[in-house]
């Protein structure tokens, strides 16, 4: 018992002056180590790097990622790491202060792509452009080249296959909505911006940019009337934040409720189920379909 017990601080030790195994760390110390604060930032970077890299992704499966909160082996994962993925913006303060200790290569994800702004400040939720996110892959792509020059092809031909999955996935969405008896797009908190600049939708949302902003009772009304006024046939709920609010307003003017997955982070039936990016954005785009009544 002792004797186990020793050997277990003395792995929380190691695990901590090493954090995640350095290159230079023997074992798996080939690959390289990429921590993402996001999951769509993970997918791109196990996507892209493969078998060459480790990634670790700090927002866990069921949680949800504005203002995550770091354990200290996060941390220490973030000083050790190779290259580390956020989005930028104040989006996960926690991890924007950690980036200052690191050794590694940052790369943020906002100063990539042409942003948007919402509540008065940058709207993060760039993952749900698809051509958006598909300009993050390429810089992902290019900074794991410059890390690991031995590899740099792999690297540059698994970022171009995936790009040609988000083409062919935007070109699903255009295809999709291009014909709808209705644009707007009520949804929970106010995710899917970059998604309704790419395609023309008009986003109206419960909350704000943030999911824990409380709506105003005068918020929830307008909501309400423009509800009523425009026939929106279904209130977008998510799964990782509480339906309640949406819910009480569809049953309030007839609507019904559908999930809208921003992508934040993924359930863990749908880890189970091999569930990806490409997959929930298709599945987005089928519930998008149906409820603004797409051709
Ligand atoms: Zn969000």
């Amino acid at each position: 018992m002792k004797v186990r017990m020793i050997l277990t601080i003395v792995l929380v030790l190691a695990a901590v002056a090493a954090p995640a195994g350095c290159r230079s760390a023997g074992g798996d110390g080939d690959r390289l180590d990429v921590v993402a604060s996001v999951y769509p930032l993970a997918e791109a970077a196990e996507r892209v790097g493969g078998d060459l890299v480790r990634v670790r992704n700090l927002t866990p499966p069921g949680a949800e990622p504005h203002d995550l909160e770091l354990a200290p082996d996060d941390v220490a994962a973030i000083v050790g790491a190779d290259l580390v993925l956020v989005v930028g913006g104040g989006f996960q303060p926690a991890v924007e202060d950690a980036l200052a200790q690191t050794e590694g290569d940052t790369l943020e994800a906002l100063s990539l792509v042409p942003t948007l702004s919402a509540d008065g400040r940058v709207d993060p939720h760039v993952w749900l452009d698809p051509m958006r996110f598909a300009a993050v892959v390429e810089a992902v792509g290019r900074a794991l080249a410059e890390l690991d020059p031995a590899h740099a092809e792999v690297y540059r031909a698994n970022a171009s296959a995936y790009r040609a999955e988000l083409e062919a996935l935007d070109r699903a969405f255009r295809r999709g909505l291009s014909s709808c008896r209705s644009r707007l797009l009520v949804v929970s908190h106010a995710a899917f911006g970059y998604l309704a600049d790419a395609y023309g939708l008009e986003q109206v949302s419960i909350a704000g940019v943030s999911p824990e902003s409380e709506p105003s009772p005068a918020h929830l009304a307008e909501l309400r009337s423009l509800v009523e006024r425009e026939g929106v046939t279904t209130i977008f709920t998510e799964e990782l934040i509480s339906p309640a609010v949406a819910e009480t307003l569809a049953a309030e003017t007839g609507a019904r409720t559908a999930i809208l997955s921003p992508l934040e982070g993924l359930t863990p039936e749908e880890v189970a189920a091999g569930e990806g990016y490409g997959s929930i954005m298709r599945r987005n785009l089928r519930r998008l379909e149906v409820a603004l009544g797409c051709a």
